[in-house]
């Protein structure tokens, strides 16, 4: 494998030192991923702003060619970018292949994108113009479910807007997020462009940092709250894309098996390793026993393994931390209701098997807090009412969803609920066009789409007399 490098000022460089990247399948350390300290930080940022004037200048439509380019260049090396997201991640590799292919199409849509000037209003005495100029350099900084998906989604709008980025991947997953950002800086002019690595401890010093105009985030509420307080000392713009705890409320007249095909999918997606999954499920008293034994016999069926081998649908969870936080929020789970499934796997990797808990009250972890991880907590209602009001006892609004065979009767349910997306009978219906964000602690502004686009700019109003 040729070696992993980072993106600074247009060249690339190895770091002050490196960290271990392991494959959560196998526990065995796949590369060495190079790690930057502070000053290397502060070269990346006065990289990208060095880089700031001439990019911002560049027309919009060539900068759309550059995006363009660096798709296609994702797209065509999709099996080695999809090998090593399975290595790293742990990921199936159907679902890594999807992820490329899916980011490649994320970017394509994202750049087609404009920023027109604007005509608000017009009368006699005038008219009002709006216009949108780009901020500067902003800070992209991603988790580790969908490292490249949410590296796209980024900065194709801070990129298309004409600020010049500075990322920086999860530190256990930064290897294919390396690989495309060779490619985004082969496309671009030096400094455009810049990825740095750490062990999650230059994140601070990078919203903090007084050359970054922007931050987009996306992660825990925990760490989101940080980034808040430090983008705080220079009122940076930013946008965060935050924890969630999904609720999918049941009505009565669904049809039971399928039902739980699609709770139990919405649920272990990635291993539950999603913010928008289903991470709670409030079930009708009349058809609770037998949804609850159609995703226990769904859970027994998944077949969980090293997601390179053929016919893994599920695979580890991406690191030991989370692992040990899973299993934690099982046993306890354990002790509020009925765990089924579950199970450590006895080899190496984190795996966990799926697990449905039943008749289980809402004080347990698993119901208040986010698993992230492949455990559903069923639970019981009676009056719908009384679950939408359970449902919205959260601090987090990321999503959820409304499962009917009537689509009025679903509608009124998902118009009481306090999420920034809901959707009716589907899940993470997503597309780039449409602007999407969450509610509550879930998050802070809009991610895709034109909302998505804007954010990475400054609205100038200019008004021009008659
Ligand atoms: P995390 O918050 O621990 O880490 C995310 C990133 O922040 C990493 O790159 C990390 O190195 C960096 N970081 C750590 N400390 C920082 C600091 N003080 N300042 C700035 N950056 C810092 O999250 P995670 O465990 O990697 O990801 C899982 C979380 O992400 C879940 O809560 C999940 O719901 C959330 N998530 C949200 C969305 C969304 O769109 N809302 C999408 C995916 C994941």
């Amino acid at each position: 494998m040729e070696p992993f490098r980072m993106i600074i000022g247009g060249e690339l460089v190895n770091g002050v030192s490196t960290l271990p990247v392991i494959n959560p399948a196998t526990e065995a350390s796949i590369a060495d991923c190079p790690r930057a300290d502070e000053s290397q930080l502060d070269q990346a940022v006065a990289a990208a702003n060095s880089a700031f004037n001439g990019w911002a200048a560049t027309p919009i439509a060539e900068r759309r060619a550059a995006l363009m380019a660096v798709a296609d260049e994702m797209e065509a090396k999709v099996d080695e970018l999809s090998r090593l997201l399975t290595s790293e991640q742990g990921k199936p590799l159907d679902k890594a292949v999807e992820e490329i292919i899916g980011s490649a199409m994320i970017m394509r849509g994202l750049a087609t994108l404009d920023l027109p000037e604007k005509v608000v209003q017009e009368d006699e005495t005038g008219k009002f113009l709006e216009q949108r100029y780009p901020l500067g350099v902003v800070a992209a900084i991603m988790p580790w479910n969908f490292p490249i998906s949410l590296l796209v989604v980024k900065i194709t709008p801070a990129l298309l807007a004409g600020n010049t980025v500075v990322s920086k991947p999860a530190p256990t997953t930064p290897l294919t997020s390396l690989r495309v950002a060779e490619m985004l800086n082969r496309h671009m002019p030096a400094g455009v462009f810049n990825m740095i690595c750490d062990n999650n401890d230059l994140g601070a010093a990078l919203t903090a940092h007084s050359g970054v105009a922007k931050v987009s985030f996306t992660g825990s509420t925990a760490t989101g709250k940080k980034v808040m307080e430090s983008a705080a000392n220079l009122l940076k713009r930013v946008t965060l894309e935050l924890g969630g705890n999904d609720a999918a409320i049941v009505l009565d007249d669904v049809e039971p098996k399928s039902a739980a095909k699609d709770l139990f999918e919405g649920a272990m997606v990635n291993s539950g390793q999603v913010c928008l999954a289903i991470k709670r499920a409030y079930v009708h008293n009349s058809q609770y026993d037998e949804i609850c034994d159609e995703l226990v016999s769904l859970a027994k069926q998944a077949v969980v393994d090293d997601g390179s081998k053929q016919g893994a649908q599920y695979g580890p969870l991406q690191n030991k931390q989370q692992f040990d936080k899973v299993r934690e929020m099982i046993d306890d789970a354990a002790t509020h209701g009925t765990v089924e499934g579950g199970e450590t796997l006895d080899r190496s990797g984190y795996f966990i098997r799926p697990a449905i808990v039943r008749d289980i009250d809402d004080n347990a972890r698993v119901v208040r807090e986010e698993q992230f991880g492949p455990v559903l907590p069923v639970l019981r209602y009676e009056d719908v009412d009384d679950a939408i009001a359970r449902a919205n006892d959260s601090d987090q609004g990321l999503g959820g969803t409304v499962w009917s065979s009537n689509k009025e009767r679903a509608l009124q349910v998902a118009s009481k609920m306090e999420t920034g997306m809901v959707w009716i009978n589907s899940h993470m219906n997503i597309t780039p066009f449409i602007s999407m964000g969450g509610a509550k602690q879930s998050g802070m502004g809009l991610e895709l789409g034109q909302s998505g686009l804007e954010e990475f700019t400054q609205r100038r109003l200019v008004f021009v007399p008659a």
